[in-house]
């Protein structure tokens, strides 16, 4: 018995007795050795002309053994020699310049820090272990008569012997481990099982990989078959390549069918709708990759959970490393699936390295690009496909340029849509700009939670019977977004419920200026009969039909309040500062003055009540005691 070094046996120890969530990637790991081996004797039999090769020596095998609970997996590649196998499968040989000691030391002790140490050295060939207790390699190098067994548990040590194998190449056969409660090692040992494996993980490797699969065919009728002839089935078994070889995101988009695209995307992300979008990278340079992207056609049933996880796959010279690599998009674009493959990335990338690694955040701000660039193309040139995204993502764009504070105002703000009032469509910022007054130096909204509702509020149709257009804003991230935006075209977004408007001509001005100075007692008044629920009683320059509404100062917006409040980590202490403006022109005006003058302060005080509660009603705000609210209407009936 040979023992394996002190960084190997750490390695398969951390290996073996770790939760490995993933440990179906073993497969992933063998055909990926496989293909190399394949690859080194294809290298040789170009520079080399004395190696020949046939076509079907180019090619790997899977199968499996029920009885004998095995897994192998076989390639016609360069092979190993005795020394070879001691020297690759014996130690960690290609890991040698980092300190495995220290930093197994370190991180295993950590949570989920036994991951980071496997991905860091790459799972390779010690990956069989997590799911075999015995593994045994048959190896002929190329040009060798003589073949080698080496053989292990995984645990103290291995052995090498002579042993028989036709031609040159490995055979690696995994003996499975006894099933447990949690794992079901069986379920690997079908057809079916490993050829999920492989069109999921090892789809796009070079070579063929086969597999015996068994099938049934209807045998010829007799020429002498009678009426009653039934169909007669004979089983058979068949070599069939699983994988499909020619990665599809390596052709040439003018090469490509979109229907090869959709049928690809469909099966590859598990979507039933086909994308709206497809775009291609072709890098090449210091830094050479292809992406395939492709904007979805539907939101994910998950998408606005937070099950829901961004990324694209990552391949390295066609085999899959990552089904998620976060790093290679943005947030604001989490909607985007696709794949990025690279042969200048290496394998063995560990979350950590990721984080920091700077060819990935080349590559993700190259795919922002072209997302933005495929998105705004849409906006142009198909608005009714591009509506119907933006009724599935648009918040997530929203939320971008909001939760960046405004950092993404340039590549998002031109791509975000809103309901124009005046037009009664979906329209750009730009589309909004384009139909002000002249005069007009800032973008109203009104935000609630509903078009209708908003297009009919006072404060609302007041800008609008002025001529400007209002955004109605109806979604919970809208006016958190505008006020990231601040502006756009250096005009300032400005809510329609919000204090200053700016919109009153002088004389509204003046007339307001002196109301605001005569009934100075009448809003002092009110504002103590109404408490702490309005910092202010004031005069309105807005209103025409309507005799109250409410409005908010400072940088809380009473739909802000609404939406922090509804929020789980409760925000209750957000709170809009609310004022009650009253309509100076309108009746109801006249009578609360008349009661002012004579005295009455209660009369002040549930006309105050009264007219908060109504303003609140058409806010879309339940009224604080609803009981009292209703008692008070119906007093005044009687
Ligand atoms: P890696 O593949 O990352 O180098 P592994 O632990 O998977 O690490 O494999 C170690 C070495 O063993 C490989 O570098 C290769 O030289 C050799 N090896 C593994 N599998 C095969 C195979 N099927 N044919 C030939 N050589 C192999």
């Amino acid at each position: 018995m040979r023992k394996f070094k002190t960084e190997s046996k750490r390695l398969l120890d951390l290996m073996i007795n770790s939760i490995y969530t993933n440990e179906e990637i073993f497969l992933r790991e063998l055909i990926s050795n496989a293909s190399d081996a394949v690859d080194k004797l294809y290298f040789r039999s170009l520079t080399d002309s004395e190696v020949q090769l046939s076509k079907d020596e180019l090619r790997i095998l899977v199968s499996f053994d029920k009885d004998a609970r095995t897994i192998t997996v076989s390639d016609s590649g360069i092979g190993m020699t005795e020394e070879e196998l001691d020297l690759n499968l014996g130690t960690i040989a290609h890991s040698g310049s980092i300190d495995f000691k220290n930093e197994a030391g370190d991180a295993a002790d950590q949570p989920g820090g036994e991951i980071d140490i496997i991905g860091q050295f790459g799972v390779g060939f010690y990956s069989g272990f997590m799911v075999s207790d015995r593994v045994r390699v048959v190896s002929k190098a190329y040009g060798s008569d003589t073949a080698y067994a080496w053989e292990s548990d995984g645990v103290k040590g291995y052995t090498i012997a002579e042993a028989a194998r036709d031609g040159h190449g490995t055979d690696v056969v995994l003996t499975l481990r006894a099933n447990t409660d949690e794992n079901d090692y069986d379920s690997y040992l079908s057809e079916y099982k490993l050829k999920g494996l492989i069109k999921r993980y090892s789809n796009y490797i070079r070579y063929p990989i086969l597999m015996e699969v068994s099938l049934s065919r209807e045998l010829p009728r007799p020429e002498d078959a009678d009426d009653d002839y039934e169909p007669q089935f004979e089983d058979y078994t068949e070599l069939e390549t699983i994988n499909s070889m020619t990665p599809i995101w390596k052709r040439a988009k003018s090469e490509v069918t979109q229907e090869e695209y959709n049928e690809f995307y469909k099966s590859d992300f598990h979507d039933f709708t086909d994308p709206v979008r497809t775009a291609s990278i072709h890098a090449e340079g210091a830094l050479a990759y292809d992406a395939l992207l492709f904007i979805p056609g539907r939101e994910p049933f998950d998408f606005y959970s937070k099950d829901y996880k961004k990324g694209l796959a990552l391949y390295s010279s066609n085999v899959l490393i990552m089904e998620k690599c976060e790093e290679l998009i943005p947030d604001h674009f989490n909607f985007v699936r696709g794949i990025v493959d690279s042969q200048d990335l290496t394998l063995n990338i560990s979350r950590e390295t990721l984080q920091h690694n700077s060819q990935l955040r080349a590559i993700e701000r190259k795919i922002e690009k072209k997302v933005k660039s495929e998105l705004a193309d849409m906006r142009d040139k198909d608005r009714e496909e591009y509506e119907k995204f933006f009724e599935n993502f648009g918040r997530t764009l929203k939320f971008g340029i909001y939760t960046g504070y405004g950092m993404n105002k340039d590549l998002l703000a031109d791509l975000v849509l809103f309901y124009s009032a005046k037009q009664q469509k979906m329209v750009t910022l730009d589309e909004y700009l384009e139909s002000a007054l002249p005069d007009q130096d800032a973008i109203y909204y009104a935000a609630g939670d509903s078009t209708e509702r908003l297009a009919k509020m006072p404060i609302t149709t007041t800008v609008l019977n002025k001529g400007y257009d209002v955004l109605l804003c109806t979604q919970d991230v809208d006016e958190f977004c505008l006020g990231s935006l601040v502006d756009y075209q250096e005009k300032a977004f400005k809510n329609v419920a919000g204090g200053d408007l700016g919109l009153e001509s002088e004389e509204e001005k003046t007339q307001a200026e002196e109301a605001a100075k005569e009934n100075k007692d009448l809003f002092g008044a009110m504002a103590d009969a109404l408490g702490d629920k309005v910092t202010q009683v004031a005069v309105s320059t807005r209103l025409t039909d309507a005799p109250a509404a409410l409005t908010s100062v400072g940088p809380i917006s009473l739909e802000m309040e609404k939406i922090l409040s509804q929020m789980p980590d409760g925000n209750e202490m957000m709170k809009s500062e609310r004022v009650l403006e009253l309509n100076a022109k309108h009746p109801v005006f006249e009578t609360l003055q008349a009661a002012q003058k004579a005295g009455d302060a209660d009369k002040v005080k549930r006309y105050a009540d009264l007219l908060y509660g109504q303003a609140l009603l058409v806010e879309g705000m339940p009224v604080d005691d609803p009981v009292a609210f209703a008692l008070a209407v119906s007093e005044l009936m009687v």
